[in-house]
């Protein structure tokens, strides 16, 4: 199955050109809207994959749009934009805008930045597991050393010993160090 993409335009013949071109290029248009409101509407009802967002659009633009959107979702947004609209962009920093495009659109240039849209948000899911996996990590390690602290006041033993010990029971009752660490922060610290 294609990506799936909110379209927001409010210039209808522009949005149908662009919804052509997008399903032309094998990706799932599964929303279309014509004013900021509506495309917040629709990114909570519908969680798409992108949003090409026009900046100029009536009720509430593109940028604020986007602000809004950003605080709740980690959605990448494309940004469509006239040539003279480049100091808007560089307010739009907070938000999740990875790109823009300059209109009128063509095909050539619509696919590759969507393309390159869906990788950077791609990559920043990847780097944000990592982070957090590397948190885990630490989180991990600080608590087996806590607990091996624990166990070496407990139990006056060394290092070694306490290590030892844990991983004893790890391997006994065939569970992670992490929690051996907790069972014994549970059972013996105050
Ligand atoms: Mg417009």
């Amino acid at each position: 199955m294609g990506k799936k993409i909110l379209l927001v335009e409010d210039e209808s013949i522009v949005r149908m050109d662009l919804a052509f071109m997008l399903k032309d290029a094998g990706y799932d248009v599964i929303g279309e809207a014509g004013d900021g409101e509506k495309a917040i509407e629709l990114t909570y009802k519908l969680k798409p994959d992108l949003i090409i967002m026009d900046i100029k659009m009536p009720k509430m633009n593109g940028l604020k749009a986007s602000q809004i959107i950003s605080d709740k979702f980690n959605i990448p947004i494309l940004l469509l934009t006239a040539y003279s609209q480049q100091e808007f962009i560089d307010k739009a920093k907070k938000a999740n805008i990875v790109g823009y495009l300059v209109k009128p659109v063509s095909e050539s240039s619509l696919v590759p930045a969507v393309e390159i849209a869906l990788n950077q948000a791609v990559k920043a899911v990847e780097y944000q597991k990592k982070i957090d996996l590397a948190n885990q990590k630490l989180k991990n390690r600080k608590m087996i050393e806590k607990a091996k602290g624990v166990l070496m006041t407990r139990f006056n033993i060394c290092e070694e010993n306490a290590y030892n010990k844990m991983r004893q029971i790890s391997m006994n009752k065939q569970v992670t160090m992490e929690k051996v660490a907790k069972h014994i922060l549970l059972k013996y610290s105050s």
